[in-house]
């Protein structure tokens, strides 16, 4: 038995994804982007609930997350979104993955490596448009024309980019990266560079700019139930397929004015019971990336937040939910264990509560239950970090 774990319900995911197909511009498809391990869902687990519902395409950062699809049954299309190199470009070619080329001098070296191996090689061409990460940008549009022309191996699928400010909904911005996308496009047929994939859209672009959606969308937020912002909240009915849950690993009831915690930030404040629960910093709990304000109102909250922690008062702290009612960590996380001020609740060792784990931080090492029409239909263990123990399920319904 498990004190800590995660379940991932992977109806929710196909819902998901049925709610974006229903606003999806006619003739454009979805390209699931399972990056991160889909944003530590689980990119083999999302990718096949997927390919159940009929998407065809997929799309990862690096070449190593593409093979590990690969060797895991996903057959359709996968393309690499990010930079690789020629030491990758073999086994890339080899498994049918698409690459992304974003720099003049690798279409010398993955030509003569497609020459070699005997076989094409499908690309997507990445522009650079305002993101300011990688891609061409339209000053050495002309130069890839040519070096494209003398690469015959190198088959052009597609060609995208990617927008920087389309979250923030800055629809300014994000129509001058489109239109610089398009000018860019415009010239490389000029150039006798025949294009047959378009595609920009990602999760708040999808959104917000149905007449972008072209010939594909790329999602990867959507997907996991996630909103870009919450202005975004009412676009669309999605389900949230990631719960963590923790239990009881120890009750002790104390008196008001009990301190709890490293450097006693805690202090009750009446009798209460105080439960402890399994989960740390070790796990990924309580560890928020910093953030820069953003405008002053951010500013101010910090700062109060800072200052009521001085009187042992904290403010804004996530809370837990037993038994549907949410309830207050009691001081500061420790490594691998948790105080929580469950009040007058009844309360019993063993008792499940959910915690606000965040996917992307979440330690690998953690059980992982794959829900599927209720049941259970795979585990999940990484053991030594290295170590994976996959156990397929068909009929459990317990943990
Ligand atoms: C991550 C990524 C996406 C998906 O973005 P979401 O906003 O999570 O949908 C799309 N395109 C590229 C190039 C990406 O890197």
């Amino acid at each position: 038995m498990a004190d800590l774990w995660v379940e991932v319900d992977l109806d929710a995911v196909k819902h998901n994804y049925r709610q974006i197909t229903s606003v999806l511009t006619t003739g454009s498809k979805v390209m699931a982007v399972v990056k991160g391990d889909c944003y530590g869902l689980g990119a083999v687990e999302v990718s096949k609930s997927l390919q159940e519902e009929g998407c065809k395409d997929f799309a990862v950062t690096t070449v190593d997350e593409a093979l590990v699809l690969r060797e895991n049954g996903i057959e359709e299309t996968i393309l690499v979104l990010g930079p690789s190199g020629p030491q990758e470009w073999p086994k890339a070619i080899e498994n049918k993955i698409q690459l992304t080329v974003s720099q003049l001098d690798w279409i010398l070296i993955l030509e003569k490596i497609a020459n070699e191996i005997g076989a094409e090689v499908k690309v997507q061409l990445k522009v650079e448009t305002g993101m300011g990460r990688t891609g061409f940008n339209e000053t050495i549009i002309e130069d890839l024309g040519k070096a494209l022309h003398n690469a015959p191996h190198i088959v052009v699928e597609g060609i995208y980019t990617h927008f920087a400010r389309a979250a923030q909904r800055d629809h300014t911005y994000t129509r001058i990266q489109h239109d610089k996308y398009q000018s860019i496009i415009n010239r490389l047929e000029e150039l006798g560079v025949n294009i047959s994939q378009k595609h920009v859209c990602n999760s708040a672009a999808f959104l917000d700019y149905p007449q972008y959606h072209y010939d594909m969308v790329r999602i990867g937020t959507l997907l996991g139930g996630h909103f870009p912002t919450i202005s975004f909240r009412d676009k669309l009915d999605l389900r949230d397929p990631w719960k963590a849950k923790a239990r009881i690993v120890h009750i002790q009831k104390v008196t008001k004015g009990t301190f709890v915690g490293y450097q006693s930030i805690y202090k009750a404040k009446t009798d209460t019971t105080l439960a402890v629960i399994a989960v740390g910093y070790a796990d990924g709990f309580g560890v928020e990336p910093r953030f820069i304000p953003q405008g002053i109102i951010d500013l101010a909250k910090i700062i109060i937040k800072n200052i009521a922690a001085l009187w042992r008062i904290q403010l804004g702290q996530e809370r837990i939910i037993f038994k549907g009612k949410s309830i207050r960590i009691a001081g500061k996380v420790g490594m691998q264990l948790t105080v929580l001020d469950v009040g007058d609740l009844e309360c019993s060792l063993g008792d499940e509560v959910e915690i606000p784990l965040r996917r992307t931080l979440a330690n690998p090492r953690i059980f992982r239950f794959y829900k599927k029409n209720k049941k259970i239909i795979r585990m999940r263990i990484i053991k030594e970090g290295f170590l994976s123990v996959n156990t397929e399920y068909s009929n459990s319904t317990n943990i």
